[in-house]
Order: C-alpha cells, then sequence, then structure tokens
C-alpha cells in the first residue's frame, strides 16, 4: 500500500538519505512536502524526481529561484516560516523532521498537531521545546518515533520489556574525531567537522566533537523514555557499533548493534513497526574484532556536565543551552571563537541571571530561544 510522506530538511544529510531509501521503494511512496532552506537546485531536483505535491524553501529570497526551477512541473512552491509551517500541516502517515536547529521547532509542531507519525530527527527541537512537545503529541494523538541512532537503539531494546521495568539506559558516544587531541584550543572547523565515524551535516559535526551532541542527546532522551535522567548514562564507545542498551530491572541489558550508516534508524522509521530492506553489508563482528568503552571525560569536555545541569534544572534551561550552543557552533564556524570557547559560552549564557520563565506553549518556547540567542551573540561580542 502506498504512504505519503513529507520531508522537512529534504536537502541535508538525513534529509538526502531519507530519499535514497524512498528511492529504492519508489511504489511505496508518495511524496507530499519537501523543504530546505535555501538549497533550491537541490530541492527543485528532489522534487521533481519524486513528484513532490509543494516544495518550500525557508529563506523567502529564494522563492523566485524556486519558482523558475519548478516551471512547467506542475509542483507548487512556496517560501517563508509560514508557508514551512502550512506544508508541514498537511497530513501525512509520515512526516521526516529533518531541519537543524530550533529552526525545526515549528514546522516539526505543525506535523505533530495534524496527528500523524514523525521520524524525529530535528533534537535541538526537543530539547527546546521539551514537554511542550511530548504533551502536543499526546493532545493530538500522534506518534514520535526517534530516528537518531542512539534513541532508535533504545527504542528498538524497549520492545524487549517495559518502561517501568527499565534500570538504567546508557548512550553510547563515539566520542568525536577529537577525543585523543591534546590541544582544543587551536582546533580547526575542519578538523571538528572530519567526524571518524558518521558522515553528518557541518552543525551535528561539530556538535559530536564537543559532546554537546551527547548532551542534547540526554535531554532528548529524558523526554522520549521517562525513565528519570539520574537512569540515563553515557558512555564513549569509539567504534560506533552499539548505538545504545536499555538494562532491565533483572540484570538483562539489550542493544542495538549495526553500521554506522543513519539510513539503518531512519529505515527502521520508515518501516515501523515492520523492517525494509536496506544496502547495508552484514555486520561482521569478527573483522571488526575489538569494542571498548570509556568513561567520558567531562572536564574536557563538560558539555555533557552542562545538559545534564540544564536537564535537571528544566524550565526554560535546555532551550536556552541549546540557543547559546546554536550560536557559539555557528561563531565557530565562521572563526569567530575558538573551538575551547563553545561550552565556556554556553555556561555563561546558562549562568546569566536573567532567566526566563518555564515555556508553556510553543510561543513561549520560541521566545526563550530568540532571547538567548540574542545574549548568546551578546556576549559572544564581550568574550
Ligand atoms: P544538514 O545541515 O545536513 O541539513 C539540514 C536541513 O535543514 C537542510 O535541508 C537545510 O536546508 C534545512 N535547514 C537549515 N536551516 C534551516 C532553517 N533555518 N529553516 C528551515 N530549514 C533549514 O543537517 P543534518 O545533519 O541532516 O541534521 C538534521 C537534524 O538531524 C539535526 O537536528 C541533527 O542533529 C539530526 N541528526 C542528524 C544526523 C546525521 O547523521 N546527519 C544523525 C542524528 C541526528
Ligand atoms: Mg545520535
Amino acid at each position: 500500500m502506498t504512504r505519503t510522506i513529507s520531508i522537512l530538511g529534504a536537502t541535508g544529510s538525513v534529509g538526502e538519505q531519507t530519499l535514497d531509501l524512498v528511492r529504492r521503494n519508489r511504489d511505496d511512496w508518495r511524496v507530499v512536502a519537501l523543504t530546505a532552506n535555501c538549497q533550491v537546485a537541490t530541492l527543485a531536483a528532489a522534487a521533481r524526481e519524486f513528484g513532490a505535491e509543494i516544495a518550500v524553501v525557508a529563506d523567502e529570497s529564494c522563492l523566485a529561484d524556486l519558482r523558475e526551477a519548478l516551471e512547467g512541473s506542475g509542483i507548487e512552491a512556496a517560501a517563508g516560516r509560514t508557508a514551512l509551517c502550512e506544508a508541514a500541516a498537511r497530513p501525512v502517515d509520515l512526516t521526516v523532521a529533518a531541519i537543524v536547529g530550533c529552526a525545526g521547532l515549528g514546522p516539526t509542531m505543525a506535523a505533530i498537531e495534524q496527528g500523524g507519525t514523525i521520524a524525529l530527527a530535528n533534537k535541538e527541537a526537543l530539547v527546546s521545546a521539551g514537554e511542550v512537545m511530548t504533551a502536543a503529541v499526546s493532545r493530538h494523538g500522534a506518534t514520535l518515533l526517534p530516528v537518531d541512532s542512539e534513541h532508535n537503539a533504545i527504542f528498538q531494546c524497549l520492545q524487549g520489556g517495559r518502561i517501568e521495568d527499565v534500570r538504567s539506559i546508557t548512550l553510547t558516544a563515539s566520542g568525536g574525531p577529537l577525543r585523543l587531541v591534546e590541544d582544543l584550543s587551536e582546533v580547526t572547523p575542519e578538523q571538528a567537522i572530519a567526524h571518524p565515524n558518521w558522515d553528518m551535516g557541518a552543525k551535528i559535526s561539530v556538535d559530536s566533537a564537543t559532546m554537546f551532541n551527547k548532551g542534547l542527546e540526554l535531554i532528548e532522551a529524558h523526554h522520549l523514555f521517562p525513565v528519570g535522567l539520574e537512569r540515563i548514562r553515557i558512555v564513549v564507545h569509539p567504534q560506533s557499533v552499539i548505538h545504545s542498551m536499555v538494562e532491565y530491572r533483572d540484570g538483562s541489558t539489550l542493544a542495538q548493534l549495526g553500521p554506522s550508516d543513519m539510513r539503518v534508524p531512519i529505515a527502521s522509521c520508515l518501516a515501523w513497526p515492520a523492517r525494509m530492506d536496506t544496502p547495508m553489508a552484514p555486520l561482521d563482528l569478527a573483522a571488526i574484532g575489538e569494542l571498548s568503552f570509556f568513561a567520558p571525560d567531562e572536564k574536557r569536555f563538560p558539555a555533557t556536565r552542562l545538559a545534564r545541569e540544564a536537564a535537571e534544572a528544566g524550565g526554560a534551561a535546555p532551550a536556552v543551552l541549546n540557543a547559546a550552543n546554536e550560536i557559539a557552533v555557528e561563531a565557530f564556524l565562521k572563526r569567530k571563537i575558538a573551538f575551547s570557547r563553545i561550552a565556556v559560552l554556553v555556561e555563561r549564557v546558562l549562568a546569566d541571571g536573567n532567566h526566563p520563565d518555564a515555556p508553556r506553549s510553543l510561543s513561549d518556547v520560541l521566545m526563550v530561544d530568540e532571547a538567548s540567542r540574542r545574549r548568546a551573540t551578546e556576549m559572544l561580542e564581550l568574550a
């Protein structure tokens, strides 16, 4: 049976890997909306290839180019944040939320409000909105399937037991490309982006290098799997073969293993609760040889500590942490601040006296996000 799908952030790393799987199973899917920030040529090519109903760019200055690129195709073209949310609100069987950053929150919430199934890659949206998002999921009868490989692993391991019987959840972390680099102050964007195991967008690659990715994932796990923050642990596992684990009260630990290829967790969401083929080679443990594990070094990489503190504080703190990190990463990628200043800036913005109230609605979250970005930008200039 053909199912309908929309992909928010279709031109990114997760978006393109989703389209790769859809392409391999053309008859199973009808594409409704494809969106991007401003990558007009890539978006238009995908919209034409998959016969999308509508293509949307977030950046309004790209609309004329998009219209021209889609001329004669019969595909609708639209631009701007409102258009993005309207496209995300078109009813579909599955929405893949793969925009990067809190910019994806509005469209993801619009998709949640139509009550369908959301394959969520956009972790910043869940980190910022927290209960505002999980409450909307329950209220609208939507289903959230985690795309993030660790959370997808946990989701799969939780099929083997009841959440009330979970003793702990362990998120594995590769440790990023800088785990063994001695001097972190001299790290360039090129070094930070060169991830040893995964091929990802620039922002999440920097997050992996700082360990903010794992910090955001800790908060993400806290919202997706309500076992209590103190039961969620992090272990560094450089081979990225085990994607995460769930330990039950009887002493059984279930783990999910697989190649470091996002098409595996994406496929698990596309086919859920069934399974589908992917072009993955069979797992060859003898060839891998050894799996190793280390405790995270929070002195060198304070991000996971900061994220845990923000999650414990609750309220607006995770949204503040996320916004400050987004500003810091952008500044680092533009070579305005040193790598080691990313965590310093986030810690300073979090410690700042002006605490916003706990957000209760989408507009509250967006206000906290906006205000924290402004604060982080000011502090960037002071630093
Ligand atoms: P990416 O940078 O490769 O792609 C991001 C997509 O979002 C693009 O289509 C881009 O056009 C769009 N976009 C960017 N800014 C936007 C804006 N302001 N408004 C609207 N659209 C915008 O990112 P990615 O690596 O594919 O990551 C996407 C999300 O998935 C992130 O939240 C990331 O943390 C998460 N994720 C990614 C991976 C991975 O392997 N890449 C793994 C796990 C989780
Ligand atoms: Mg992950």
